[in-house]
């Protein structure tokens, strides 16, 4: 298998702007695109504003920072991450948009580039299923925000060969991340978990069981995590925790994870959280 140089990511969003920071910070090349100009403008100012933070706090040299920002490039044509040995799915959490991104790759991708997905809950086997190597299709789960959260959940898929696995695995250290590894089930580990949770802290404001506020406050206080249920779903999106959640429902067949009719009603009304400025709170004077 190539040694790793080049990393190209699809998707500017949240998660890929940060995959891109801390793939340039581990010293790879790396290919930012995205269907959509605007998106990849503001991953580059993104970039810029996490890196001049790190400067601030004299985590980076200025130097350092430039040096990380001059390694991306960024593009709207998919065809620029030819050049890499990995290439990191992360697009919208649509599981047909993932398979057309999967089928394009196949094209594009030079023969033994590993090909992996930051999917948070769509099965990997069957995205590997749309591509012309599955055994070099594995999920490589990053948490949000990415420059800072240092988990990265690995999933094979039924027929991910372990030079893959291991090349993943190797590149997640690089980038100063610990791995977990969860089997290829929906939710993996990390969602399985939390979406129940955040779904179910919708259901209790849906019911008036609490204000948004006693809400988190109560789970923050109560159990000590740094930030409540809801606050979290801000962060992550409404619409990928509704996403992800419909997977957990449909993939494991059990109403105990429908999901609450409050979020999908914010969705619907594209109170996606911070990213659109509103969400279970306001943000539109940030
Ligand atoms: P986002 O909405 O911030 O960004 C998605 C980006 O994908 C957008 O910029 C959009 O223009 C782009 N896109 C859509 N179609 C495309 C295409 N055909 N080619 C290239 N780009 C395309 O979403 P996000 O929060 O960054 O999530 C991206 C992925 O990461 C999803 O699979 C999600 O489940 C996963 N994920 C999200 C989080 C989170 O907390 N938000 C955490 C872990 C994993």
């Amino acid at each position: 298998m190539a040694e790793i140089h080049t990393i190209g990511v699809v998707g500017a969003g949240q998660m890929g702007n940060g995959i891109a920071h801390v793939a340039a910070a581990a010293e790879y090349q790396v290919c930012l695109t995205d269907i959509s100009q605007a998106a990849l403008d503001k991953a580059k100012s993104v970039i810029e504003k996490n890196l001049a933070r790190q400067v601030k706090k004299e985590r980076i040299s200025e130097a350092d920072a430039s040096a990380t920002l001059a390694r991306i490039r960024f593009d709207t044509d998919m065809a620029a991450v030819g050049d890499a040995q990995l290439v990191v799915e992360a697009a919208t959490e649509r599981v047909e948009l993932k398979y057309q991104i999967f089928e394009r790759l196949s094209e594009i991708a030079a023969e033994g580039t590993i090909l992996a997905s930051n999917t948070s809950s769509i099965s990997i086997t069957s995205i590997a299923s749309h591509t012309d190597r599955p055994e070099l299709v594995m999920g490589m789960h990053f948490m949000n925000p990415v420059p800072v959260m240092k988990l990265v959940e690995l999933i094979r898929g039924l027929q991910t060969s372990d030079a893959t696995f291991s090349a993943v695995e190797a590149a997640s250290h690089r980038m100063g991340k610990t791995t977990v590894v969860a089997r290829d089930v929906p939710g993996f580990l990390v969602n399985r978990i939390l979406m129940p949770y955040i779904n179910e802290a919708c259901q209790a404001l849906y019911e008036g069981i609490g204000t948004p506020e006693d809400i988190d406050v109560a789970m923050k206080l109560g159990t000590n995590v740094p930030m409540g249920p809801l606050t979290l779903a801000d962060f992550v999106g409404l619409d990928t925790c509704l996403a992800i959640t419909e997977v957990l429902y449909e993939g494991l067949g059990d109403d105990k994870y429908a999901p609450s009719p409050l979020l999908r009603k914010y969705v619907e009304a594209g109170w996606l959280g911070r990213k659109t400025g509103r969400g279970f709170y306001n943000y539109a004077s940030e």
